[in-house]
């Protein structure tokens, strides 16, 4: 059922490190009992909405708020004693940030978490708190390439990015691994979409355990770099896109997902602010669930498809729960 990959996509190196089913199914038991099995919700008011029997994969509920702790997890357990010593380092003022901090401290493990000097406060705080050492530095002036490379060269640290990497892809692939087992297969899958960690290896689950189903990756409209890439065939660059989904506010995607969401990936859909936020609203109300705007997109996609999901199983990715409580209120209420 794996589909191959269009050759010009590729050059050998990648065709050596492209993570496959197999990879998930590793990650899956080396994180197992490490990361939580999330809740498979349903909810009435959405089957009815949509005439369609809806699956909510809830990573709101994974360990620091979001699936972003599985790809992490699956990572760090893989390094060897050297890299365990020098421990790791990432750039990310989000949720990647928190799932290092915290993955790195349960392996016992130093981390450190290159961020921006205009990061929010709870954001440095929350990785602190799982023991993150936070680096700040100038984004306006300063090239955090090189402070990565020094840091790797000088301190014998190892980067991981938050998608671009074989064991990023295989852990998140685990969340839909896990909703398949549980609910059987389905019909159509939503997932939202930032660098394609997630997506990719959501693909490379749902392609392996239910391999009629259809697979579709959700952008902020405001930034659909994805699928644009998807629908061209290389991967196109954009500037940061102005949308709330600050999770998905990537500027392309990666070497390592593009292929994948090249090759297993049906479609790419985008979602506006406004659905969003109708979205977190759902949530709050109906599902008395927080979740962030980024982990709204799958479900506003889903929910503006009504014609062709019905009488569909379909499987949504609710993929954290990381927003400032006093911006939540904001958001539900307009102001
Ligand atoms: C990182 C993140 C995304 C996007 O994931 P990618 O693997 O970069 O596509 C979506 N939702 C949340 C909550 C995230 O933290």
């Amino acid at each position: 059922m794996v589909r191959p990959i269009r050759p010009a996509l590729l050059n050998d190196r990648l065709m050596l490190t492209l993570p496959t089913y197999l990879d998930v199914a590793a990650a899956a038991e080396r994180i197992a009992g490490k990361a939580h099995k999330t809740p498979v919700m349903t909810s009435r008011t959405a089957d009815e909405e949509l005439g369609a029997k809806i699956f909510f994969k809830c990573e709101n509920f994974q360990r620091m708020g979001a699936f972003k702790f599985r790809g992490a997890m699956n990572a760090l357990s893989q390094f060897d004693d050297k890299q365990r010593r020098g421990g790791v380092v990432a750039f990310s003022s989000g949720n990647h940030a928190q799932a290092i901090a915290l993955s790195a401290k349960l392996l016992g493990m130093p981390a450190t978490i290159v961020m921006p000097l205009d990061a929010p406060a709870v954001k440095i705080a929350a990785t602190k708190g799982y023991g993150g050492n936070v680096v700040m530095y100038d984004r306006y002036t300063v090239d955090r390439e090189q402070i990565g490379r020094e840091l790797a060269e000088k301190h014998g640290m190892t980067l991981i990015p938050p998608y671009d990497h074989p064991h990023v892809i295989a852990g998140q692939g685990t969340a839909v691994k896990e909703l398949i087992e549980e609910v059987g297969e389905l019909d159509a899958l939503f997932v939202c979409l930032g660098g394609g960690g997630l997506l990719a290896g959501s693909a490379l689950a749902a392609r392996q355990l239910s391999p009629h189903c259809k697979i579709y990756g959700v952008e902020p409209r405001a930034g659909n770099d994805g699928q644009q890439s998807f629908r061209s065939g290389s991967i196109v660059h954009i500037d940061t896109p102005a949308t709330i989904a600050d999770g998905a506010q990537t500027q392309h995607l990666g070497q390592h997902t593009f292929p994948i969401i090249q090759r297993d990936v049906d479609d790419i859909f985008t979602a506006t602010d406004t659905e969003l936020v109708a979205c977190m609203r759902f949530f709050a109300e109906r599902m008395k669930m927080v979740v962030e705007p980024t982990g709204c997109l799958a479900f506003a996609a889903a929910r503006a498809m009504p014609d062709m999901l019905k009488g569909k199983r379909v499987g949504v990715i609710i993929s954290g729960g990381n927003v400032d409580i006093q911006r939540f209120g904001q958001f539900l209420t307009g102001d």
